[in-house]
């Protein structure tokens, strides 16, 4: 069936008083901006509703869309007639049709904006409702949890009629919680700690440690990859590669082998936190989940976090790893992030880092590098790119390619 417009709901966005309009103004913008590549589609972000007019474009893509943007609750196709009842009688029933199975129950849910339409919420109530039942034998109403809900709005411009309510991605529109950074690794937790920033709305700049020789051009543009991924919810994203190398090789030979994870920790977190800055943002995420590896557990964060002041946001903290591949697999992340590319992290890990650091041993330890001149070494060679929904980075032939030779 042709649909005329996607009635949007807003979610917790309805309940924000005076930010409100900010929130429908930012809303109106991300949903723009996912929809840019269908030159028809009108949208009208209103105090109660979205309105997205789909003036001939096709409504399943469309749909697909809306359902990566966040700060909608749900949405509806609708379909628009005149202001006449007896056309608004037909397309209810055709869109019953589609749906109804013998047993099946209904309601009409109307509401009424012209109020000078003849008919008022009531009228119409019953108008649809008893031709309905005179035209299909058996159906039944039902006001409370009916299997169809035909819901009829009469609004000045025609009147619109949906049988379906899709969910939306929840959470609120990005842009509207402010900038922070990521502490993005080619692994199954960062992206999800990612998704679930941007879904309280925070915009998000990527920040990525590699090290080569150590780590591959591969796993490289695997971090990017996961990034394209991610950007379909947010737009573009800004991706910060740090190279990491030379601060490695120099803990490497200078810290005892039992603080190496703890101080290279250290020094991953100040580079973030001293980009994070400079960028204006004003958080740092990560992917850390309590007590997962080493690296995460509370002694850990008290040795790695002292470095900064800056609050450390970790979305996933009291989840568990099947949890998160869970939420891997929904957005689309999980595959990506099981591809066997190493990490910064895993080369020069012992066997048995402490699980146990002390805050004293970490602050001595780091003394016996040269941490501002390394730091101002990795920042000056840093590279920023913008990365957008759909970019490509790992190229499979490439991959055959090399493993050839
Ligand atoms: P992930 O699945 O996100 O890699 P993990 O469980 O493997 O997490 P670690 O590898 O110890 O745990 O990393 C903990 C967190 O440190 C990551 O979630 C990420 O936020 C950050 N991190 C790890 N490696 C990098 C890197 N190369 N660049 C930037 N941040 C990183
Ligand atoms: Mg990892």
């Amino acid at each position: 069936m042709q649909y005329s417009e996607i009635m949007v709901r807003y979610g917790e966005l309805s309940t924000k008083g005076k930010n409100k309009k900010q929130f429908i103004r930012q809303l109106g913008h991300n949903v723009r901006h996912v929809l840019h590549d269908f030159p028809k589609v009108e949208t009208f972000p209103r105090h109660d509703r979205l309105h997205v007019v789909l003036n001939g474009e096709n409504s399943d893509k469309v749909i697909d869309r809306l359902k990566q943007v966040f700060g909608i609750e749900n949405f509806s196709p609708s379909i628009k007639v005149d202001k006449d009842i007896n056309q608004a009688k037909q397309v209810a029933l055709k869109l019953l049709n589609q749906q109804y199975h013998a047993g099946m129950t209904f309601k009409i849910d109307a509401r009424r904006q012209d109020k000078h339409f003849p008919l008022d919420t009531y009228g119409v109530d019953n108008a649809l409702g008893s031709y309905l039942i005179d035209h299909i034998p058996g159906l039944k109403a039902k006001m409370k949890n009916p299997d169809i809900t035909i819901r009829t709005e009469v609004r000045l411009n025609g009147i619109f009629i949906s049988s379906k309510t899709i969910d939306g991605a929840g959470g609120l529109p990005v842009g509207t919680g402010g900038r922070a950074t990521m502490m993005l690794s080619g692994g199954i937790d960062s992206p999800v700690a990612t998704y679930l920033g941007m879904k309280r709305g925070v915009r998000i700049d990527m920040v990525h440690f590699y090290s080569p020789p150590y780590t591959s051009q591969q796993a490289l543009n695997k971090a990017k990859e996961l990034t394209a991924k991610l950007s379909v919810y947010s737009g573009k994203i800004n991706f910060i590669q740090v190279p990491f190398t030379k601060i490695q090789e120099t803990i490497k030979e200078k810290v005892p082998e039992g603080y190496l994870m703890t101080i290279q920790r250290r020094l991953m977190l100040r580079l973030t936190a001293a980009i994070t800055l400079k960028r204006h943002c004003k958080g740092i995420f990560t992917g850390e989940s309590l007590g997962q590896v080493a690296s995460q557990t509370l002694e850990s964060m008290v040795a790695i976090n002292d470095v900064t002041n800056l609050p450390v946001l970790r979305p996933l903290l009291s989840m568990d790893k099947t949890e998160i591949i869970k939420i891997a697999r929904k957005i689309g992340t999980y595959k990506l992030s099981i591809l066997p590319y190493e990490d910064c992290c895993t080369i020069f890990t012992p066997p048995a880092p402490k699980t146990k650091p002390r805050l004293d041993n970490s602050r001595k330890f780091e003394k016996f590098i040269d941490v501002d001149g390394l730091m101002k070494d990795a920042l000056d060679n840093m590279k920023v790119t913008t990365i957008r929904p759909g970019d490509e980075f790992l190229n499979s032939n490439q991959d055959v390619f090399s493993e050839l030779l």
